[in-house]
């Protein structure tokens, strides 16, 4: 019998966790048994079934076995090593692309061998890509799971058989600390939800008992797996209230709107007019930051609305008025494109525009540390590298956020903690091209008031779309050369060959060299995301400047990046991707005044619900449209790869399954402010709150 442990032990209390262990566990937010109990499984494996090869489903993880008839390392192309084996129903390659020796032994013909992994099918063959296999021993039986097998989150050195070794420790600790593990939600209202307890609701989803509804489980649908997701959104709904009316509760900076030479000589030195829809938004925001109270305000518009625009306005009003502006982009490409368009428009103003990298080192770099912690009004244009330690601000006045569906909550508290100095706090500016539903929206941003772009600028030509099989790939090619005949220039992306970004990278780079072999004459660029910020910099600058005649890029491209120039995109193996990414590549092109198009090539046989998301592309260019065909699509139970499941900062809850959940913990947020406010901290506490508190990381 294992000695009876308090939920608030430390994991170092653990059998078998050193010093090393408490680590590695500490980095995921696993600090004591209370902690390892919500670290929950973000998935289960089935392997309580054994599938005929035969009955092997594409897109679908599944336990099957099979005798191996040929091994061998395949070149060229990445070097790979391909193993057949076949059941007598089928037969199933086995696909590694890091391998060694001894595996290539072990493989050998004839061999028995038992594996998990995600079966993909194409019109001739099935693959899995790196399945996890045992080879059998043909005498002695194999047994199957009893139970479906948990997948935690993990991290780096810290395996699945330890996480589930320490979260049974947790459970046999829950069962014995009675008082250890309240239950928040008083009874009345769970009664009324009709929900289990919370007690029995872990138990059931850190292990599924044999009997458990399979399909059910996977899908993250068992009562069990949504009373947890529940307590989760409530959790979060309420730790956005209490946000708000903190923040709320702070002064801000007022600052004045700029006099009429000032937005005068702004407006003369853009090269198009305003929009309606942008100069709508703009009073708004010049409202907003006149006004003594922080703003927070989000700004919907869906790519290539004119965003920037607008947070350029903003950022005058600030710096007119002394103060600094952060403006936070995710990725150095966009920080980069923002500093010179910033650049462009506000030398006019002669407002100074600099731009912090993580790279930028050297006496350029102290010296523009110095100025922003001196308070010199300017505006710093930056990725995360804003929020590094040595980053100080003298006088923030003003954070804009682009792209928010890239940065959590947490992030963007700690960057405006930065700017709190004594009584004041700085505004607020999100701006994110994501089109989510309203209610959604009001769910994740519920700290936020809404701004939307509902209207793209003029003589903008909606994007041509069509879907064309990889088998009629020379009609792509010939479109490419015309393109670059009429001096366009051309995008071409190589997404998802396999999660791995090593193996992203590799399909860019064959790909920019099969297409050179095509095109001897044309200039052709590479973009991928483990060349060095420097790097991607010359090679966007490159095409940008219209050097390049095609670009070759992984997703590294899906946002932000703006050259009004490049009139066609490819995207190879759309199948592969989900609308709301599609939407977002396919927003680089018509940028200008051209007529553009956009080429999504797919790889045949398409399954029932990838046709539905090319035909959705093919029809439509609005954002919002696709992102509730989105919804709907994935309301089925399809997963996209782990990005695009989830939510940011949410252990189980997800959007796609979980949203008919929301009014009702939007009820029961409203009921728990007003008759149990006492319940409001544990909650948030429980399921957003890190260590040091929200908005700590
Ligand atoms: P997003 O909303 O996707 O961030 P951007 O701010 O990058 O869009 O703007 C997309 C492109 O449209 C840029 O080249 C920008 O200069 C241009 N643009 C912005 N506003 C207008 C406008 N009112 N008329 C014409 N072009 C505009
Ligand atoms: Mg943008």
């Amino acid at each position: 019998m294992p000695r009876a442990r308090p939920l608030s032990a430390p994991t170092r209390d653990l059998p078998g966790v050193g010093p090393k262990i408490e680590d590695l566990l500490k980095r995921i937010g696993i600090h004591c048994l209370r902690d390892l109990l919500f670290h929950l499984p973000y998935r289960y494996a089935d392997r309580t079934r054994l599938l005929p090869i035969g009955a092997l489903q594409s897109g679908v993880e599944a336990l099957t076995q099979g005798r191996v008839e040929l091994c061998q390392v395949r070149y060229p192309g990445r070097r790979s090593l391909l193993c057949r084996i076949s059941d007598g129903t089928g037969a199933l390659t086995l696909r590694f692309f890091h391998f060694n020796r001894a595996q290539e032994a072990q493989l050998q013909r004839g061999a028995l061998i038992r594996c998990y992994g995600l079966a993909r099918r194409s019109a001739t063959t099935v693959e899995m890509i790196h399945p996890e296999y045992q080879k059998l021993n043909a005498e002695q039986p194999a047994p199957l799971e009893q139970t479906l097998t948990p997948v935690y989150p993990a991290t780096e050195g810290l395996s699945q058989g330890r996480l589930r070794r320490l979260t049974t420790e947790a459970l046999a600790a829950m069962r014995s600390d009675a008082g250890g593990l309240e239950e928040i939600i008083p009874a009345s209202l769970l009664r009324d939800l009709g929900m289990p307890l919370l007690r029995e609701a872990l138990e059931y989803v850190h292990r599924p008992p044999p009997d458990a509804d399979t399909a059910l489980m996977m899908q993250g649908r068992h009562p069990c797996q949504q009373r947890l997701a529940f307590e989760e959104l409530l959790a979060h709904i309420l730790s956005l209230r209490v946000l708000r009316s903190e923040v709320r509760a702070q002064n801000a900076p007022p600052l004045n709107p700029p006099d009429n030479r000032l937005s005068e000589a702004m407006i003369g030195a853009l090269p198009f007019a305003l929009t309606l829809a942008q100069q709508r938004v703009m009073a708004q925001v010049r409202a907003d930051l006149s006004g003594n109270r922080p703003m927070m305000r989000l700004l919907q518009g869906d790519v290539g609305s004119g965003k920037t625009v607008v947070a350029a306005f903003a950022a005058v009003q600030a710096v007119a008025s002394g103060y600094q502006v952060a403006f936070m982009a995710p990725t150095e490409l966009l920080a980069g494109q923002h500093f010179l368009n910033l650049g462009q428009w506000l030398s006019a103003l002669e407002i100074e525009v600099i731009l912090m990298s993580a790279q930028s080192r050297g006496s350029g770099r102290g010296e523009c540390l110095a100025r922003m912690r001196d308070g010199a009004p300017l505006v710093a244009v930056g990725t995360h590298a804003l929020f590094q330690e040595q980053v100080k601000f003298g006088r923030l006045g003003l954070v804009i956020i682009d792209e928010q569906h890239r940065f959590g909550v947490h992030q963007r508290l700690a960057l405006l903690r930065k700017g709190e100095s004594g009584e004041s706090f700085p505004h607020q500016l999100i701006m994110t091209a994501t089109p989510i539903p309203r209610t959604l929206a009001m769910t994740l941003f519920a700290d936020l008031d809404l701004s939307v772009i509902d209207e793209l600028p003029p003589g903008r030509q909606s994007v041509r779309t069509v879907v064309v099989s990889n088998v009629r790939r020379g009609e792509v090619i010939d479109r490419v050369a015309e393109a670059c005949r009429a001096g366009r220039q051309v995008y071409w992306v190589c997404p998802l060959i396999a999660e791995s970004e090593v193996l992203q990278c590799q399909a860019a780079i064959e790909t920019r060299a099969a297409l050179q072999e095509q095109f001897p004459h044309l200039s052709i660029g590479l973009l991928h995301g483990r060349l060095q910020a420097r790097e991607k910099e010359r090679g966007m600058q490159q095409f940008r400047s219209g050097a390049q005649d095609i670009l070759v890029a992984t997703t590294v491209i899906e946002v932000g990046v703006d050259v009004p120039n490049a009139s066609l995109m490819v995207i190879e193996n759309a199948e592969r991707l989900g609308l709301a990414q599609l939407h977002q590549l396919r927003g680089r092109v018509g940028r200008g005044r051209a007529k553009s198009d956009c080429v999504l090539l797919y790889q045949p046989p398409l399954s029932g619900s990838a046709r539905a998301r090319m035909e959705t592309m093919r029809r439509t260019t609005d954002g919002f449209a696709i992102a509730e065909k989105d919804l709907q699509l994935r309301g089925a139970g399809e997963l996209l790869g782990a990005r695009q499941t989830g939510l940011q900062g949410m252990r189980i809850a997800s959007f796609e399954r979980d949203a008919r959940m929301i009014p009702r913990a939007r009820k029961v947020a409203d009921a728990l402010v007003e008759r149990h406010p006492q319940a409001v901290e544990p909650l948030v506490r429980r399921w957003v709150m890190t260590e040091a508190g929200i908005g700590s990381v």
